[in-house]
């Protein structure tokens, strides 16, 4: 090994922290303070503030059915334009800099456009520039598949990149800088008072980046799990410390509900008296994986009169190919009739304590039942209790089951 080796920090700023040329130079700043303490840096950004969503917006002002590859050669150009300003405002105070895209660093993908996965990185071009001492600057949520055709890494896949260069650079941290102070026991901007956690098992950032909570990307959390890459969740903007998402430790189990989240981002699909035989339920999701839909939560009742309603969940983005799928089951299955609902959004508290203890689900119902709030379905797993009501109700839902499990701290401020 060689001991002149600096060490490395990875971090990431999302695009609300390189929303304008202001925040860029910004970002530049504490980029330069960072490789003054002694560290070797890369940085991963995302495309400017809300560019993805436009560029997507435009896509569907041209097409409502855009071909996959075509999407991901529209949306990865956000990314190129922050790192080319970023190298710039870097070059400006005086720091060498270089940026590159996802395929100039070799960030190699299967070819599953719009959800990629990452196989191989190889981290030799990164390495020459940074012993050169240069600041180092890739393009977020972006990769090339073996066609060389780009391809992107799935919504909030700058996290994605940045976990995964911490990994093979050997990072000391990768540090995910955004516009809020850390992890919180609820979207901060939900919850008035919700309160900033100091450190946070991967298994429950998991569990709440799947279940809503967007601050990071769920398949990023499970990468990092997976090769052990310490994360620290911290402020763009702000100094201090963040949120570190870490191995479980023992202490960690003593808490019941870590967090509370929302998703308003699914659907109910109610399938009307489905024939309750073998056979049905499965021909009826057999469809629905074929088609690639994500299926969720699934409730079916024990029927009184030879069929019975089956009800699930799946994220809106699936709704238009479930609804084709699902008709044209229907009859095969001897449903009649299929409700499709978008207003409903899904309410879950996380944490590992929660193994060990009783009486979590009946705390989470009382305090919703104070509210009049009705519970459409229940899912529960080791970690987590989700219920699915109306979409209208998920705000007052979430402060009065926050409240109901003490989560909340004093007042501060939350913002980065
Ligand atoms: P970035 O652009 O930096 O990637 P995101 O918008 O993807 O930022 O994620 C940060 C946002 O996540 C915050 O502004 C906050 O509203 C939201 N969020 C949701 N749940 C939580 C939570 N439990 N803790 C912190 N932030 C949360
Ligand atoms: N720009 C991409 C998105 O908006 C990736 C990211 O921000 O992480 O999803
Ligand atoms: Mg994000």
């Amino acid at each position: 090994m060689n001991m002149d080796r600096k060490r490395v920090i990875v971090q990431k700023y999302g695009g609300t922290s390189v929303a304008d040329p202001e925040k860029i130079k910004c970002v530049a700043r504490r980029a330069v303070a960072c490789k003054k303490r002694g560290y070797d840096l890369v940085i991963v950004v995302s495309a400017l503030g809300r560019t993805t969503d436009e560029l997507l917006k435009l896509a569907n002002e041209i097409s409502a059915n855009p071909a996959d590859r075509e999407l991901d050669m529209l949306i990865s150009t956000g990314e190129q334009v922050s790192v080319a300003l970023l190298a710039m405002a870097l070059n400006e105070i005086g720091q060498e800099a270089i940026s590159f895209t996802g395929a100039q660093v070799g960030i190699i993908t299967d070819s599953s456009h719009t959800k990629a996965r990452i196989m191989d990185i190889s981290p030799r071009r990164i390495s020459e520039q940074l012993k050169k001492g240069r600041i180092v600057i890739v393009a977020g949520f972006q990769g090339i598949n073996l066609d060389q055709d780009i391809t992107t890494l799935g919504r909030g896949g700058s996290d994605m990149t940045a976990v995964a260069l911490a990994k093979v650079l050997k990072a000391e941290v990768c540090e995910i800088c955004t516009d809020v102070k850390g992890v919180y026991t609820a979207d901060p901007r939900l919850v008035k008072n919700a309160r900033k956690l100091d450190s946070i098992s991967y298994e429950e950032m998991l569990e709440m980046a799947s279940l809503g909570a967007q601050v990071m990307q769920a398949r990023s959390v499970e990468v990092a799990s997976k090769f052990n890459v310490p994360i620290h969740v911290r402020s763009s903007f702000s100094g201090g410390s963040g949120t570190m998402i870490c191995k479980e430790v023992s202490e960690m189990e003593d808490v019941l509900v870590r967090a509370v989240t929302v998703n308003k981002g699914e659907a109910k699909v109610t399938v009307c008296n489905v024939i309750d035989k073998p056979g049905k339920a499965s021909r009826l999701f057999e469809v629905l994986a074929k088609a690639g839909v994500n299926v969720d939560m699934i409730i079916q009742n024990v029927s009184r009169t030879g069929s019975t309603d089956i009800s699930f969940t799946v994220p809106v983005a699936d709704l238009a190919r479930t609804q084709e799928v699902v008709e044209k089951v229907s009859s095969g299955i001897g449903a009649e009739g299929i409700r499709f609902d978008k207003d409903i959004a899904k309410l879950s508290v996380v944490g590992i304590g929660m193994r060990s203890h009783s009486g979590v689900a009946a705390k989470m119902f009382g305090a919703l039942a104070s509210r009049k709030i009705n519970i459409e379905m229940i899912s529960t797993s080791e970690i987590k209790i989700s219920c699915v009501i109306r979409k209208n109700a998920a705000g007052e839902a979430v402060r009065a089951v926050h409240r109901a499990f003490g989560l909340h701290g004093g007042k501060k401020r939350v913002k980065g």
